[in-house]
């Protein structure tokens, strides 16, 4: 048996920020920081933080006042920003770069009240984060998921109408709802772009390419994790048997019946030691080797926010 790994896989720069800004924050003021929502969504990394010290919540309420709250790598919205400040506790944002230039474009949209279409997934906390930017009282913000979602948009065709989308979409799926949008609404305004994020597409391109070799693809990701859930579907969507792993003992012998090339990759919040840990227990088990494909570098970093530098 071969285990072939994806390029590039796990970590994005997004992620890398989020995790190091909970770490550097615990270092400097010491435990409890406060996180609104997982800073990412990943079981291992999540556990991690909260022995050093990280407190979990979904809502401010659930945080003393005088408290050091993060926002995690998702955003949030005007809203949990404002209360945020009328309690006067202290901020870091670990909202990933590329998602608030998603909120800045939606915020751009509703100060001229043109009305914005969202593609993305319903009770993702990047959506409410992204719908609760905009702010008008002339114009309305809309969530499309899917197609189906277009086709039953009932918006006046005269009125000023853009779209902008979640950062971790099928690129694929996303281009057919775009295609729709832009049948039925022709003077649609879009980024130059869609907003799917450079890792996201770089992971789901690493995925296509593995589709060609391999006879199952095994994703590292936690089951809440946006763009490790594409990467699986990906491959399904290619006729190659996908699953989501959170870990190693998630791993199940019968998946590699018959199989000869294992393809492995990591969603963008998904630690390689967990990627190790899979590596290590198809060895165990088939006494695999391993090969790993080529693909673009990725060097982007972002800032941390200056107190925490
Ligand atoms: S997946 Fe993309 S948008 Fe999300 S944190 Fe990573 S770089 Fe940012």
């Amino acid at each position: 048996m071969r285990i072939q790994l994806a390029n590039p896989r796990g970590f994005c720069a997004g992620v890398d920020r989020a995790i190091e800004i909970v770490e550097r924050a615990l270092d400097i003021f010491g435990a409890p920081i406060y996180v609104r929502h997982e800073v990412v969504h990943n079981t291992y990394v999540v556990n991690c933080l909260k022995k050093n010290g990280a407190i979990f919540v979904e809502e401010l309420s659930e945080i003393p006042d005088d408290a050091t709250v993060i926002f995690s790598a998702h955003g949030v919205s005007q809203a949990v920003q404002n209360e945020a400040k009328s309690r006067q506790l202290k901020v870091f944002d670990a909202t990933c770069p590329l998602v608030t230039k998603v909120h800045m474009e939606v915020s751009r949209y509703a100060q001229k009240n043109i009305n914005v279409i969202l593609i993305g997934h319903t009770g993702h906390p990047e959506v409410d984060g992204t719908m609760g930017q905009f702010d008008s009282d002339l114009a309305q913000i809309f969530l499309v998921e899917n197609t189906s979602d277009v086709e039953n948009l009932d918006i006046n065709n005269r009125v000023e109408l853009a779209y902008v989308t979640q950062t971790t979409l099928s690129v694929d799926d996303t281009k057919d709802i775009i295609s729709k949008l832009k049948n039925k609404f022709p003077n649609i305004q879009g980024p130059k772009k869609d907003d799917i994020c450079y890792a996201t597409q770089n992971r789901q391109d690493a995925i296509k390419s593995l589709t060609h070799s391999c006879e199952l693809i095994l994703v590292v990701g936690s089951p809440n994790s946006s763009n490790s859930n594409r990467l699986k579907e990906l491959a399904i969507k290619n006729n190659i048997p996908g699953y989501l792993v959170d870990n190693a003992e998630e791993l199940k012998k019968e998946w590699f019946k018959n199989i000869e090339t294992v393809g492995l990759s990591a969603g963008a919040s998904a630690p390689e030691l967990l990627v190790d840990d899979v590596i290590k227990k198809i060895k165990e088990w088939f006494g695999a080797e391993l090969s790993s494909d080529s693909g673009p570098k990725e060097n982007i970093i972002f800032q941390l926010p200056k107190d925490l530098r």
